[in-house]
């Protein structure tokens, strides 16, 4: 393909259309989050085994195993290149290749997987067959190298009800609305779906103690978000233009920020959370590319009355379509819950297309001072809460912090995580006219803190 007539990855193109159908049953399941349409990366390896981790592509029930598609010799020039790229313990070097190399494989997998085929990519269906791993069978790690990542705050909602309870007189402070805030996180903790941690121990300072106390955190806490994998980079001392940075972005994935609230509420000021939010960060296997969710783009717009962004975090693309509609939901599964058999129940439902700066904003904003992104860094979009309070998407928020306990079905109530609480967070996009594609699940569960000598 040229540059030409590679399309770009916010238009629609023959990838997308919702009548595709793939000679794998499983990916025409109803409801099912990996239609042919959707294409989403992982690494994988068989559960059990000492296999290398290598990159996949998820189609129904199955992974298309890349280094099994490279070593085969299935595909053909750029789609190869690619796949060869992906066939790596971690997605890094696809992730630098650039969008018209995953462009390239997303086309090549979509017409070998199509009933029938297609003429321009023959690919012999049982050659590709050879290649497919159930997902029943995988465990997967974190997808990429994650040399830096970055938290960011984008939900005005979410802002809004965290400084009510932070800075009573001071709810949103006056650099939210033109700013789109973030700190430094840390890396090292980041794990895949099915992460156990244990409760963090650290400071606090109790409501009228007169000195801080140490011991477990009284008060953990979910962050629903999702996460954005810097796909090709940019040289340090130069900025991205909003106009092609989101031709930098690999995809999207679940995050959760799991997140300690005493020990933040002592230590965040002047230099913003340290301790409160380093000891884990959940990520789902799944990193689903911006070319799949064209379908589910959105406008971006600005509430009546507030300033519109400065002209370095504004373009005619980002106002028209710069945002997602991905419906985003979190359940929580007790231990009572899980020995009784019962499924997680529902305590969120919203939608990413609330937040009030977009992907092109934030990796835009990100390097207007110079700074580098670099393939597989990571940026959280912050607590993706909706306008309303069964949209958000912390307990801070939900419990009013802490003050209303949350009902469980069973009879159980939560006001923050207890010892073997899991959390699960799940994201999808649908609507007429367009193929259902969703991202999986992202589970962590909540261990014991460890125990404190003498
Ligand atoms: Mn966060």
């Amino acid at each position: 393909m040229t540059a030409q007539n590679t399309p770009r990855q916010d238009v629609l193109n023959e990838t997308h259309h919702p009548a595709l159908q793939s000679w794998l049953p499983s990916a025409q399941a109803a409801g099912g989050d990996f239609p042919i349409q959707n294409l989403p990366f992982a690494v994988f390896r068989r559960q059990g085994t000492g296999e290398a981790f290598r990159g996949g592509v998820a189609i129904g029930d199955q992974i298309i195993d890349l280094a099994a598609v490279a070593q085969a010799g299935l595909l053909k020039g750029a789609a190869a290149a690619a796949a060869q790229a992906g066939a790596q313990d971690k997605l890094n070097a696809l992730m630098a290749l650039g969008a018209p190399a995953w462009r390239a494989l997303r086309l090549a997998l979509s017409r070998a997987l199509r009933q029938g085929g297609h003429p321009e990519n023959p690919v012999e269906q049982a050659a590709l067959q050879a290649c497919l791993v159930p997902q029943a069978e995988a465990e997967y790690d974190v997808p990429a190298r994650i040399g830096d990542y970055t938290d960011f705050y984008t939900s005005i909602h979410h802002a809004t009800n965290i400084g009510k309870q932070f800075r009573p007189d001071n709810a949103l402070l006056p650099n939210y609305k033109w700013v789109p805030i973030g700190y430094h996180g840390r890396t090292s903790s980041i794990g895949v779906s099915g992460q156990q941690f244990r409760r963090p121990l650290g400071q606090t300072m109790p409501p009228g103690a007169s000195a801080p106390s140490f011991g477990p955190c009284k008060r953990l806490d979910i962050e629903l978000e999702l996460g954005i994998y810097v796909g090709s980079g940019n040289t340090l001392g130069e900025a991205l233009d909003i106009t092609d940075a989101e031709d930098h972005v690999f995809g999207i994935c679940l995050l959760n920020d799991w997140s300690a609230r005493d020990i933040q509420g002592w230590e965040y000021q002047p230099l913003g959370p340290f301790l409160a939010k380093n000891f884990a960060t959940t990520v789902s296997p799944w990193v689903v590319t911006l070319e799949a969710l064209a379908p589910y783009r959105v406008a971006f717009t600005r509430p009546e009355g507030d300033p519109q962004p400065m002209a370095y975090l504004d373009s005619a693309a980002n106002r028209s379509g710069g945002a997602f509609d991905i419906q985003l939901q979190v359940g929580l599964q007790t231990p009572q819950m899980r020995a009784d058999g019962q499924a997680d129940a529902s305590i969120c439902r919203t939608s990413y297309r609330h937040a009030y700066w977009t992907v092109a904003q934030m990796l835009t904003h990100h390097t207007v001072n110079g700074c580098n992104l670099q393939p597989g860094d990571l940026l959280g979009s912050g607590t993706l809460s909706g306008p309303t309070l069964d949209q958000a998407g912390a307990l801070i928020e939900l419990t009013t912090g802490g003050k209303n306990p949350i009902a469980l079905p069973g009879g159980e109530q939560r006001t923050w995580l207890e010892d073997g609480d899991s959390v699960v967070l799940r994201g999808w996009c649908e609507r007429e006219g367009a193929a259902r594609i969703g991202f999986g699940e992202c589970v962590g569960t909540v261990l014991p803190a460890r125990t404190l000598e003498g």
